[in-house]
Formats: C-alpha cells, structure tokens, sequence
C-alpha cells in the first residue's frame, strides 16, 4: 500500500516510537505515556517531558508509586490536568493487575483511556486490528473522500471509511503512518499535496481546492472570566495553596484566590494576564496581600527556586509579570 511504503522510509522519529516494521517486543507503558500526553498537546512541547518522565518513572510501577503531588508538579505547564490525575489513576490501577491489558475493550475500562488511545494502544503497543482514528486521521479521510460536511456531522461514515484504510494492514503501522501524514503533508492548513503519497486517490486534491476539505464550522465565540490571584510574599517567599481536586487545574498548585466569576473583567488598576482555556478566556488580576487569610492552607515557597514549584502556565504567567513588574518597579515591604 502506498501510504505504509512511504511510512517505511519516511516515519518520524518519535522517542516512544519503534521504527516501522520493528517486529521485537514492545513496552505498552511508553506507548500508554506518550498518547496520554499527546492529547491536546504538540509532539514538540511533549517530546522532552516525556523523556523526562521516563528518566524519572521508568517503570508503570514507578509511576504507581510516586504521590499525585509529585506526578502533577512534573505535568506542570502541559495543560489538561485531568489527564495527570488520570494517568496516575491508570498506573495505580495498571500496576495492581500485573500489566496493561491487550484489548481494546479491556483498555477502556482503565482511567483517562477513551477509544481513540485504546485503539492506538491496542494497535501500536500489541498488535492488534483496531482502527484508530484521531483528528489528523479524520481530516486525511474526510479529504480522500471530498466529504463536505464538518467533522462533527459525519463520524460514523468517517468510521466506515477508515475502516477501509486498515483492512488487512497492520494497524499499528498504519496509525502512525497516518498520524504522520496528517502531521506532516496533509495538514490542516497548506497541505503539501504535491509531496503526498496518496494524492493520487484524493478527491479533494483532485478539487482544485484541498485545504476546503473538511469544512470548518464556525467558531464560537469564546465566554469571558476573569478573578483575582493574591500575591502574598515574605521573606524571599511566595504563599502557594493547591486548587481543589475537582473542576480547573484540580489538584494543582496555585496562587491563592476567591473562585473565578462569568463575565468580562471589570475595570480595576491591578496588574492583570490573560490567559485562554479550551471552553473559556481569563483576565486574571494580581492583588498584593500582606498575609495569607487564617484559614488557608498552603505553603511558603523560596521565590528563588519558583520552577520547582509545579505552577500552572497561568499561575506561572502571574509570577512572571510580578517578577517583571518588580525589576521595573521595586516593590517597597
Ligand atoms: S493529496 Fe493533499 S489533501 Fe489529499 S490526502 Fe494528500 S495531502 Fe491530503
């Protein structure tokens, strides 16, 4: 098949990845980390904390082992935190009955895994027929089928189509060769059409117009939050507290705060960061405090070392300002 020749030659090299036709033994736990971490964040972000979590957990065992807080500081800044809490979940789960299991259905009953990551997992770490379909595979299809309506519309006919692409192929391989052409050629924006294996059995390349297939739906547009953090500080440190366990950032560390109102931002002369999540926009205003309330737990911890911290980007963004404003405008205790 055309696709899985130029998948031989051209496959990226991806740390938790066997090159193509590897026929050796393979650890599902690299495979498992790196799906987990790949869901909604680039290869690039993810390639060196995944080799960072290897290094330090390179066992599911491992894994199992270390407390959430720990997991959850070195998931810092990869966004999606349920998938960190569910990771752990998984491991611990993992651990307790002696090893992933193989099948699809059996994988899906384990935390934070869906039917897109049992499939790849099924397929790539045990080689089992699954048809595995993410956002790029999805785009390729609905592109070599001109389909004109939006993604959301038409999965069970996108189902059946890709279907096709994986009878009678291996389907660990052809996920990834996939995964790679949607990556690399068939993007979503200028697909490279002219470098593309399978042009020639492309409807929508035969259109004239490619990058029309799928059809985008329109964008909503994004509600509006916003909320207050406190900057308490003294002696050299930061008072850090750890959001709820449930609902945003659960179980992270944080910038202590009042819960985050609906709405636009109201006027204020704090220094304020924006920051975007999937399902909404926040103006996040910094207010200096001389102490923490009484009844807050929390922690004091050395501004001098507040990368170790496993700050959020958005709290991390906080900090950053703070610290910016300050090498402008020295703060007086
Ligand atoms: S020919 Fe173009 S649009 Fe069609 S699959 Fe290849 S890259 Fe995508």
């Amino acid at each position: 098949m055309k696709l899985l020749d130029h998948y031989s030659t051209n496959a990226r090299a991806l740390p938790w990845r066997h090159p193509p036709g590897h026929d050796g033994p393979r650890d599902p736990y690299p495979i498992w980390l790196s799906e987990i971490m790949l869901q909604q964040t680039t290869v690039a972000t993810v390639t060196p904390r995944f080799e960072r979590f290897l290094q330090k957990w390179p066992s599911v065992e491992g894994l199992a082992a270390a407390p959430l807080e720990e997991l959850l500081g070195e998931w810092a800044g990869l966004g999606y935190y349920a998938r960190a809490r569910n990771l752990h979940g998984c491991a611990v789960k993992v651990a307790e009955i002696g090893g992933f299991p193989s099948s699809e259905a059996a994988l899906r009953q384990l935390p934070g895994i869906g039917d897109y990551t049992a499939a790849a997992i099924a397929a790539i770490a045990f080689g089992e027929d699954a048809v595995v379909i993410d956002t790029n595979v999805e785009r390729v299809v609905a592109r070599l089928h001109a389909i004109d309506r939006p993604i959301k519309d038409v999965r069970p006919q996108i189902r059946t189509l890709a279907g096709e692409l994986y009878a009678g192929v291996p389907s660990g391989e052809m996920a990834q060769a996939l995964m790679d052409l949607g990556a690399t050629i068939c993007r979503p924006k200028n697909p490279k059409c002219e470098a593309c294996p399978i042009a020639d059995d492309c409807k929508a390349y035969a259109s004239g117009n490619p990058q029309a297939f799928p059809p985008r739906p329109a964008k909503a547009k994004r509600p509006e939050r916003h909320g207050i953090a406190w900057w308490i500080e003294l002696d050299g440190q930061l008072f850090l507290t750890r959001r709820a366990d449930k609902g945003m950032l659960g179980g992270m560390a944080a910038l202590p705060g009042p819960d985050w109102q609906d709405g636009e931002a109201p006027p204020s002369p704090l220094p304020a960061i924006r920051h975007v999540f999937t399902h909404f926009a926040l103006t996040l205003r910094i207010e200096q405090r001389s102490q923490p309330p009484a009844n807050l737990e929390g922690w004091w911890h050395p501004l001098d070392r507040l990368e170790e911290a496993g700050l959020p980007t958005l709290y991390r963004k906080a900090a950053d300002a703070m610290l910016a404003q300050r090498k402008e405008a020295p703060l007086h205790a």
